[in-house]
């Protein structure tokens, strides 16, 4: 039997979280593909303030190396972001230039936290 072709773009903690349930319940149901726009596996995002303070690395934060996304046959690809979805045709495309047809997509793109009109916050690295 074909697997059907399931895309999820964004490679954060819900999306991630999202796949290890549908591995645990039917791992040869799909073809996975995972698109991330940044260049990192998936990490605790939470717990990103302590690597920027430096009291913890990133491996510590990392929930899945690159190791579990090749044990479970996931197609993952980071810094790549996904720039069109064809719904007619069941297709994205990325800022690669890359098409991938799907017959189930996922989006667990995250959200953008509002930033309050301060002076200087437009300035570089605010
Ligand atoms: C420093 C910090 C501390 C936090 N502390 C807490 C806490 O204590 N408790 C709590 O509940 N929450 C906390 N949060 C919030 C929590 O991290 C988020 O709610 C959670 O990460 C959301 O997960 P997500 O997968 O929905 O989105 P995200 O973590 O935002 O992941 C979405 C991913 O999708 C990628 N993406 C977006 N668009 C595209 C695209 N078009 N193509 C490909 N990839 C794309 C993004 O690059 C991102 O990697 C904290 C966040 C931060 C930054």
């Amino acid at each position: 039997m074909n697997k059907q072709k399931l895309v999820l773009v964004g490679n954060g903690m819900a999306g991630v979280r999202c796949i290890e349930e549908i591995l645990k319940y039917g791992s040869n149901t799909f073809e996975l593909t995972i698109f991330g726009s940044e260049s990192h596996v998936t990490y605790n995002r939470i717990l990103l303030s302590s690597v920027l303070q430096g009291n913890t690395s990133f491996r510590e934060i990392t929930i899945h190396n690159y190791d579990w996304y090749m044990k479970h046959n996931i197609a993952l690809f980071t810094g790549e972001t996904v720039v069109k979805i064809d719904q007619e045709k069941k297709v994205i495309k990325t800022d690669h230039d890359r098409e991938v047809i799907y017959d189930k997509l996922i989006l667990a793109t995250g959200s953008l936290p509002i930033v309050p009109p301060i002076p200087g916050v437009e300035k570089e690295g605010v």
